[in-house]
């Protein structure tokens, strides 16, 4: 077998051997992808596009009496809760190696007319505009429970990444790159990840972008010093070559923990405290009965004053319309449920950024390099574990049903529940104390200057206790 080159301080890791062994298996076995992204596109179409068409299942069917309740199952409870776990252990592996989404956006990219993408595209905001709509749009769709606002969802995805990619740049993954809300999600939280594709030969600079080299996500290799952009689909890979990338595991947060060298950026942070924030509210609404009470009353305000199309329904592919299943959303639970989302959403964020202003103005009153704003920007990412941990009990709950479908009882389903709760919030300490050794600060100091940042994670905790009790 051919040398691996590697840079030294590579070769002499313990783990470097299991990566090289990784790597010539995913370089040896890479012509095969196009199969496995077909055979995932089948699957695709199988469990979001046929359900729709099926007579409704009986109420107490299993997960394999009827292909609906299976592909519920399979989406909810197996598919989004794997997909958030697995980036700590093998990053967005899903996203190069898996999604039929992101192979089909490429395939068309192939064939189309080459465009120059846009600024809206290209815009950082624009795939966590992109989360927050899918999010709210799922809750009032009923995304988790109706195959067809699953199918509504996950196709139109799919036919925006095919469209965007048929549109813009050659051979290329625009919408993986710029605008995809399941690659945002998994970009940030990759950050977290256990493996990493480094150059070979780094070049000084910073993170660059590059529509003409192999990368489908455009990346500049060289300059690659960040984990979100990759796919990890192995193009840039030959063990024995002496430039490319190769693949190196690491300490989970260990990106995070040094994040002045990864070219932090203001849209993830938005993403961090804005997506768990409508997640937030998305999860509340349906808790307790208080939302139904507050609807009866402004329905009845709405009705006295003759606004009759407030409680009339609207389109079935902007809310739940579905009187065989004994659920009809109006305009006024589309209203009420979009904007008590948004409003849970800016309220996070603006708690989370206050306790991350109080910790970098600490921290710089007691000795930390660095802007103000830099530093608020690189604390910011030390809401990740908890906002990951919000995400999976929000959007993968089906994962805890799943448990209890298996024979945990409800106890020990809340208890884990827990326990990743205050995992989350000590690995959030944990990189909010690293964020700020990096800045400088010395080490009793950091104790004061954490203390916001921990009184936010905790607040986060305390807001998803309707999950856990
Ligand atoms: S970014 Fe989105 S569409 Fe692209 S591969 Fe990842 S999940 Fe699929
Ligand atoms: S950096 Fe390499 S492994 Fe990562 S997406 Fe680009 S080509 Fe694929």
């Amino acid at each position: 077998m051919m040398l691996r080159q590697v840079p030294p301080e590579e070769r002499r890791r313990p783990s470097s051997r299991v990566a090289g062994a990784v790597e010539w298996w995913f370089v040896r076995n890479i012509r095969w992808l196009p199969q496995v992204h077909a055979a995932m596109f089948v699957v695709f179409v199988t469990l979001l596009l046929v359900p729709p068409f099926l007579a409704d299942p009986a109420e107490d069917a299993g997960i394999f009496d009827h292909l609906t309740v299976f592909a519920n199952f399979a989406l909810w409870g197996v598919w989004f809760p794997l997909l958030l776990l697995s980036v700590l252990v093998t990053g967005r592996s899903w996203c190069g190696l898996l999604c039929p989404m992101g192979a089909a956006s490429e395939a068309a990219s192939k064939r189309g007319l080459r465009l120059k993408a846009p600024a809206w595209l290209t815009w950082p905001g624009t795939p966590v505009v992109s989360f927050i709509i899918i999010t709210v749009l799922g809750q009032t769709t009923g995304v988790r429970s109706h195959p067809e606002a699953a199918a509504e969802i996950f196709g139109g995805t799919m036919a925006a990444a095919i469209v965007l990619g048929w549109l813009f740049a050659p051979g290329k993954r625009p919408w993986c790159r710029h605008a995809c809300p399941i690659g945002l999600l998994l970009g940030v939280f990759s950050r977290l990840g256990a493996v990493e594709f480094a150059p070979k030969r780094p070049e000084a600079g910073g993170d660059l972008w590059n529509a003409r080299g192999v990368c489908p996500t455009m990346i500049d290799l060289r300059h690659k010093t960040e984990s979100r952009h990759c796919i990890e689909c192995f193009r840039c890979v030959s063990p024995p070559a002496k430039g490319g990338l190769f693949l190196k595991f690491r300490l989970p947060g260990r990106e995070i923990e040094a994040i002045a060298d990864s070219n932090p950026n203001l849209s993830e942070l938005l993403f961090l405290v804005l997506g768990g924030g409508v997640a937030l509210g998305g999860f509340l609404w349906g808790v307790g009965k208080w939302f139904g009470r507050i609807r009866d009353v402004l329905g009845e305000w709405a009705i006295d004053r003759d606004l009759l199309w407030v409680v009339e329904s609207g389109p079935s592919w902007l809310m739940s319309v579905y009187p065989e299943r004994r659920e009809v959303f109006v305009w006024l639970d589309f209203l009420m449920i979009s904007s008590f989302m948004v409003a849970v959403m800016l309220a996070m964020t603006a708690l989370l950024s206050a306790c991350t202003l109080a910790e970098a103005w600490i921290a710089g009153r007691l000795g930390a390099g660095r802007s103000l704003s830099r530093r608020f920007l690189e604390l910011g990412y030390q809401y990740a574990p908890v906002a990951m941990v919000s995400l999976l009990i929000g959007l993968g709950g089906g994962l805890f049903s799943a448990l209890k479908m298996v024979g945990l009882t409800t106890e020990v389903v809340t208890g884990l529940k827990a326990a990743l709760f205050v995992l989350g919030t000590l690995w959030s300490l944990r990189l909010g104390e690293r964020i700020l050794a990096a800045q400088g600060l010395a080490p009793w100091r950091r104790i004061p200057a954490l203390l916001p940042g921990l009184a936010g994670s905790l607040a986060v905790a305390a807001a998803w206790a309707p999950a856990l009790f």
